[in-house]
């Protein structure tokens, strides 16, 4: 009985170095077959059962099983340890085709209306125009009585928009012009700015309308601005917009912020001005624009005597559409990838 508890410590000790010393999964795998295996070490010593009494054996079976799970134990650390150091298991070549194509990642990209923005952004910069941003919920004053629209003006019917308890109080902004007003409180003149953000109108929607669009709007203020550099600054958008072919033409209009106010077409980017299916008449409509009135100045503290200032104002899905040639302002607002991604 004794020897045999020699013999098992004699194994033991000698699969203890054998573990360590395997340095991959083969020569492990062997390390396991010459004492795990059919003709392993663990199984001749099973083999010397038989030499011992039958009041030994019992002991000396329970021994031997011991020391088979001691050394599978040996076996499963040193695989785990292989297998972590080598950044788990290697697909062997037969599996392994470097030429099948790879799964593609599909990259994201810039809304169509945020990418236009950004472009009649950038081209106003270059004029000298800083962009700035304000809420979207706006005061009823900011929205309307700063802008010479009291509750009683009739222009204010196409504009009654998302009051938040009632008409005197708090709306979704109905155009981004309010974000003047608090530019004109903050600052002193001279002033020139560009605001960019999402405007809400009782409107319902169809191709061309929607309860909420993409404005962008313009502001410039100083001692001597005058409507020539209005003129000047808007054709110079045209182009940069629509392409150094087109002309523009100014329209007498009626805002209640601006006096005078005009509307300005640019000349048919599709005909060029000839007349087609989608101008008519070779003009197509790009924005709003006028000189801010006087009402505004006073509401901002601004003494209309010794200042002047001229503002304008265009939706960004409108230009879009008419830069792209789509016919349906809801294509912005789906979410198809199908759509979205040609831009
Ligand atoms: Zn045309």
């Amino acid at each position: 009985m004794g020897d045999i508890k020699t013999s098992i410590e004699k194994v033991h000790a000698a699969a203890v170095d054998e573990f360590a010393a395997a340095g991959d999964e083969s020569s492990l795998e062997s390390v396991r077959v010459r004492y795990l295996g059919r003709k392993g070490r663990v199984r001749d010593l099973m083999g010397t059962l038989g030499t011992l009494s039958p009041e030994e054996r019992p002991e000396a079976g329970r021994l031997i099983n011991d020391l088979k799970s001691r050394i599978a134990r040996l076996h499963d650390e040193k695989s785990a340890a292989l297998g972590a150091s080598a950044g788990g298991e290697k697909p062997s070549p037969e599996t392994l085709d470097v030429t099948l194509p790879g799964t593609p990642v599909r990259l994201g990209r810039i809304h169509p209306i945020a990418r236009a923005a950004r472009e009649i952004v950038r081209i106003f910069a270059g004029m000298g125009f800083s962009a700035v941003y304000g809420p979207e919920v706006e005061t009823v004053h900011n929205n309307f009585e700063c802008l010479n629209m009291p509750l009683d003006h009739p222009s204010r019917d196409a504009f009654e928009t998302f009051f938040v308890r009632d008409r005197s109080d708090v709306v979704l902004r109905s155009h981004t012009s309010p974000v003047q007003i608090r530019a004109m409180l903050a600052s002193k003149p001279p002033l020139r700015i560009v605001v960019p953000g999402r405007t809400y109108r009782p409107d319902t929607v169809d191709a061309t309308h929607s309860f909420m669009f993409d404005q962008i709007e313009g502001l410039a203020v100083g001692t001597d601005v005058t409507m020539a550099d209005l003129k000047f600054c808007l054709n110079e958008f045209g182009k940069a917009y629509f392409g150094p072919e087109v002309t523009t033409r100014f329209r007498p209009h009626f805002f209640p912020f601006t006096e005078p106010s005009a509307e300005m077409d640019v000349s048919c980017i599709f005909c060029g001005g000839k007349g087609c299916r989608v101008c008519g008449n070779g003009w197509i409509e790009v924005l709003g624009c006028g000189m801010v009135h006087p009402n505004v100045l006073r509401a901002v503290n601004y003494d209309p005597e010794e200042y002047t200032g001229f503002a304008f104002g265009m939706g960004i899905e409108r230009l879009s559409m008419i830069k792209h040639q789509i016919n349906d302002l809801r294509l912005f607002f789906e979410n198809d990838i199908r759509f979205l991604s040609q831009f």
